[in-house]
C-alpha cells in the first residue's frame, strides 16, 4: 500500500466503520485506526461480575442502513448480524397508572390506540402514520442523504422545500401532533423523540418527526447478542473485504502538508509513527477533534458557540429478583411534569424535577447479559450537559440514589449484584464535548447545511464522520455520516 491510495479511518465507532466500509467497497485501501481495544465507541459494552451491559444506543432503527455498510463490503447483514424486532418497541407508562404499548404494525398499533386512548385517537392514527411517511420520503433523500455545497442548496431545486413547508415541516412538533391526537399520552409517545435530537418536542420543528417515523412506522429492532453486536458484525465485515483495523492505537495528530494547514499527508500515532495517506476520515467527537489532533486549526464557530444537546446519566445495574409484571424491552416512565421538565433541562441548565425514565432491560431477550435468574437494566434520566447548573461531582451519589428510588417505586428488584453509573463528567472524560454525547442539538441553525460539515477546505483530503457532522445524532444518522464521507472522499478522488 502507498501513501497515494490508502485512506486513514481515525476511529471504530460507527460512524468510521460505515465510512471504512464505503470507502472500502468504491476500491479504497484503508486503514481503521482505533484508540480503544474494540470497535463501538459510543456504541460500546461493559462486562461487570457476569453481567453484561451495551453501554450506549438501545432503540435501533433503519436496518437497511445497516444492510447498505454490509452490501458495500459484498457481504450480506445474514452472514453477519441477525437483527429481531422488538415488538412493544416500546411500553410507556404514564403517571396515572395507564399504560400504552407501541406495537410493530399499523394495525397492532391501532388496536392497542383504540383499547387506550378510544376510536377517534385510533382512527388518527393511520393519518398520523401517512403524514409522517410523506415527510420522512421527502427528507431522506433531498435533505438527509446528501452532502451540501452551501445553505443554498436547501432550496436547490426549489420543490421539495416548498413541499416541505406544505407538508408542515416548520410548524412545532407539537403542534403537529397535536392536530392529530386529543390524547396527553399519544403527544407524549409520539413526540418525545424530539429528545433524541436534543430538544423539547414544544420547541422542535416538525422536520425531526422523521425520528417518529424512524421508530413508530419503521420499527425498533435488537441484534441477537446485544447492540454491541452492531460494531462487531460492522468491523468483522470490513475486516474480510481488506480494511486493516488496528486496536489500541491513539492517533495523536493528523499530518498536514502546512503544519496547520495545508493538504492531508496522514496521521502521527502516539509512540511516533506515521502512516502516510492521501485521506483522512475523523471519526471522533467533531470539536474534540480539531483541539486534539488539529491544533492550529480553529474548529467552527458554531462548535464553539453553538447550543449542545443535554447529556444523559446512565445507570447499568444488575439485579437479582422479579420484574414486574408486564416489564418490556424498553419502558419508557413518563413524569408527571412535562414542559416543566424540559424547561429545567434546556433552559434552566437542573436535572428535571420528576424526570422522564427509559428503563431497558436487554436481558429479556437476551439472556447472556446476565447469570440465570438476574437481569441486567438500563436507566437512562437525561440531564444537563457540562454547560448546566449542575456540579457533578457533587450531585453523583444524590444521582445515584434517586435512581435506585426511582427503580424501587417502579416495581423493579434493587438487589443490586453489579453496577457501572455514567454521568457527564464520564462523557466528557471519553471525549465528548461538553459532557454530551449527543453533540451539538438540532436546532434548526445546527442542521444540514449549518451543521459543521464533513469537508474541511482548508486542508483538503480532510473529511468528518459521526454525530458532530452532517447529517446528525443517532445511529442512523451516523451510518450515514460516513457514506457521505465516502462520498466525499470520491469527489476529492474525481478532483470535484
Ligand atoms: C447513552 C447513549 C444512548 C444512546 N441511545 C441511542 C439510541 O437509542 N438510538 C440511537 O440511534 N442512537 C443512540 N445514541 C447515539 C448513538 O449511539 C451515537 O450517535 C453514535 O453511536 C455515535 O457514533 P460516532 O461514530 O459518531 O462516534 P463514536 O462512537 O464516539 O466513535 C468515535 C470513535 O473514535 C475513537 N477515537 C477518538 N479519538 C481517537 C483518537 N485520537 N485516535 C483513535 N481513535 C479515536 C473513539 O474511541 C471511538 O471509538 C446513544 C448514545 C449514547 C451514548
Amino acid at each position: 500500500m502507498t501513501a497515494d491510495e490508502r485512506v486513514v479511518v481515525v476511529g471504530a465507532g460507527l460512524g468510521g466503520l460505515s465510512a471504512a466500509c464505503h470507502l472500502a467497497g468504491a476500491g479504497h485501501e484503508v486503514v481503521v485506526v482505533e484508540a480503544g481495544p474494540l470497535p463501538g465507541g459510543r456504541a460500546g459494552s461493559a462486562s461487570i461480575d457476569g453481567y453484561r451491559f451495551d453501554t450506549g444506543p438501545t432503540v435501533l432503527t433503519m436496518p437497511h442502513l445497516i444492510e447498505r455498510c454490509f452490501a458495500a463490503v459484498g457481504a450480506s447483514m445474514a452472514d453477519h448480524l441477525t437483527l429481531r424486532p422488538v415488538d412493544p418497541m416500546y411500553r410507556a407508562c404514564y403517571a396515572d397508572g395507564s399504560e400504552l404499548r407501541v406495537r410493530h404494525g399499523r394495525d397492532a398499533m391501532t388496536e392497542e390506540i383504540r383499547r387506550v386512548c378510544g376510536p377517534a385517537e385510533a382512527e388518527s392514527f393511520g393519518r398520523f402514520c401517512a403524514w409522517l411517511t410523506e415527510l420522512y420520503e421527502l427528507e431522506m433523500p433531498r435533505f438527509i442523504e446528501r452532502n451540501f455545497g452551501s445553505p443554498l442548496d436547501l432550496a436547490r431545486p426549489l420543490g421539495p422545500a416548498l413541499d416541505l413547508v406544505r407538508l408542515g415541516g416548520f410548524r412545532k412538533l407539537a403542534r403537529s401532533v397535536g392536530r392529530y391526537f386529543d390524547d396527553d399520552r399519544l403527544h407524549r409517545i409520539f413526540s418525545f423523540q424530539a429528545m433524541y435530537a436534543g430538544l423539547a418536542p414544544y420547541e422542535a420543528l416538525s422536520i425531526y418527526a422523521v425520528i417518529t417515523y424512524m421508530d413508530t412506522v419503521n420499527g425498533v429492532y435488537v441484534p441477537e447478542g446485544g447492540m454491541h453486536a452492531l460494531p462487531l458484525a460492522l468491523a468483522a465485515a470490513a475486516e474480510q473485504a481488506g480494511v486493516k483495523l488496528r486496536y489500541d492505537t491513539r492517533v495523536e495528530r493528523i499530518l498536514l502538508r502546512q503544519g496547520t494547514t495545508g493538504a492531508v499527508r496522514g496521521v502521527r500515532l502516539e509512540g511516533g509513527e506515521v502512516v502516510p495517506a492521501k485521506a483522512v476520515v475523523a471519526n471522533p467527537d467533531l470539536p474534540v477533534a480539531y483541539r486534539t489532533l488539529l491544533p492550529g486549526l480553529p474548529a467552527p464557530r458554531s462548535t464553539r458557540r453553538g447550543a449542545y444537546s443535554p447529556s444523559a446519566a446512565v445507570w447499568h445495574v444488575g439485579v437479582r429478583g422479579e420484574l414486574p409484571p408486564g416489564t418490556e424491552h424498553h419502558n419508557i416512565h413518563f413524569g408527571r411534569e412535562w414542559e416543566g421538565a424540559f424547561r429545567a433541562l434546556l433552559r434552566d441548565g437542573t436535572r428535571m424535577p420528576d424526570p422522564s425514565l427509559l428503563v431497558s432491560v436487554p436481558s429479556l431477550r437476551e439472556p447472556s447479559m446476565a447469570p440465570p435468574g438476574r437481569h441486567a437494566l438500563y436507566v437512562l434520566e437525561p440531564v444537563p450537559n457540562l454547560d448546566g447548573q449542575v456540579d457533578w461531582q457533587d450531585e453523583r451519589p444524590r444521582l445515584r440514589a434517586d435512581l435506585e428510588h426511582a427503580l424501587d417505586r417502579l416495581g423493579y428488584p434493587t438487589d443490586i449484584e453489579a453496577e457501572l453509573l455514567v454521568d457527564p463528567l464520564d462523557w466528557e472524560q471519553r471525549g465528548m464535548e461538553r459532557g454530551t454525547p449527543f453533540a451539538l442539538a438540532h436546532t434548526f441553525r445546527q442542521t444540514g447545511p449549518f451543521r459543521p460539515g464533513n469537508l474541511e477546505r482548508r486542508a483538503p483530503g480532510l473529511v468528518f464522520t459521526g454525530s458532530g457532522t452532517v447529517p446528525g445524532v443517532g445511529v442512523p444518522m451516523v451510518l450515514v455520516s460516513g457514506e457521505l464521507a465516502a462520498q466525499r472522499v470520491a469527489e476529492m478522488q474525481a478532483g470535484r
